[in-house]
C-alpha cells in the first residue's frame, strides 16, 4: 500500500526520489536514498553485548542484525546492489570514522569474496560499503572456493573460514608492523574475523581491530 502510494506521488511529480528500501517518497534532498522511517531504523544500536574475539584487540558494531538493517545488508550482498551498499556505507560513515579516529589504523581492509562470485556478481558488497563511507581501503584478502553461506556449528565455521581465506601475496610485505582495521558486514560466530586477524598477524601486523555493520545473535 505504501509502495503504491509512493508511486502515485512519484508519477504525479510531487517528489523526485523514492526510498530504495521501501519505496516511500523522499522529500528532503540531503538524506540520500532512504525515507525517514527507514533512516530511523538505521540508527546505531547501543549497548550491544561485546565479547572477546580471538586475535582482535577491540571492535565496534553499528547495529543489530535485524529489521531494515538486515534486509539492507542481504539485498546489497545477494542482489549485488551497488547503490544500496554505498548508501548503507554513507549511513554508517560517521560511526566508522569515529572508530577510525580512535584507533588510528595504518591500513583498512575488508574480506574478499570468492572469485566465482565476484565474477558472476561483479562486486564485493563490503568494498562498496567502504566506498560509500568514503573510507580508503587496501585489498588484503582473497577467497578460494568454499564460498557461500555456512550456518553450521562454530567448529565447522572455523574450519571453513581457515580453508577459504588467504592473503594476497602482493600485500604480505605491506603488513609488517601495521595496525590493521578489518571492516565486515555481519558478526556471527566470529570465525571469519578470527581467521582474517590470524592471517595478518602471521605476517607481522602489529594489531588487528574490527568494525561490523551488524551483529547477529
Ligand atoms: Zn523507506
Amino acid at each position: 500500500m505504501i509502495k503504491i502510494f509512493a508511486r502515485l506521488v512519484k508519477f504525479s511529480g510531487l517528489c523526485e526520489e523514492e526510498c530504495i528500501f521501501c519505496g516511500a517518497p523522499i522529500y528532503s534532498e540531503d538524506q540520500g536514498y532512504f525515507c525517514n522511517a527507514c533512516l530511523e531504523h538505521l540508527k546505531p544500536h547501543h549497548p550491544l553485548e561485546y565479547r572477546k574475539l580471538e586475535y582482535v584487540s577491540s571492535y565496534r558494531v553499528f547495529g543489530r542484525y535485524e529489521g531494515v538493517l538486515k534486509s539492507l545488508i542481504l539485498s546489497a550482498k545477494f542482489h549485488a546492489n551497488v547503490s544500496l551498499a554505498r548508501s548503507l556505507g554513507k549511513v554508517i560513515s560517521p560511526y566508522l570514522w569515529e572508530y577510525i579516529k580512535v584507533i588510528n589504523p595504518d591500513l583498512i581492509t575488508c574480506p574478499g569474496v570468492n572469485i566465482r562470485r565476484y565474477w558472476s556478481r561483479g562486486f564485493n558488497h563490503t568494498e562498496e560499503m567502504l566506498r560509500g563511507a568514503g573510507v580508503p581501503f587496501v585489498k588484503v584478502f582473497k577467497r578460494i572456493g568454499l564460498g557461500g553461506i555456512s550456518a553450521g556449528l562454530s567448529k565447522e565455521e572455523r574450519l571453513r573460514a581457515v580453508k577459504s581465506h588467504k592473503l594476497r601475496e602482493e600485500v604480505i610485505d605491506l603488513l609488517e608492523d601495521k595496525k590493521v582495521l578489518i571492516f565486515d558486514d555481519v558478526l556471527t560466530t566470529g570465525a571469519t574475523i578470527t581467521r582474517l586477524a590470524e592471517l595478518v598477524l602471521s605476517v607481522g601486523a602489529s594489531e588487528v581491530y574490527a568494525f561490523f555493520v551488524a551483529q547477529a545473535l
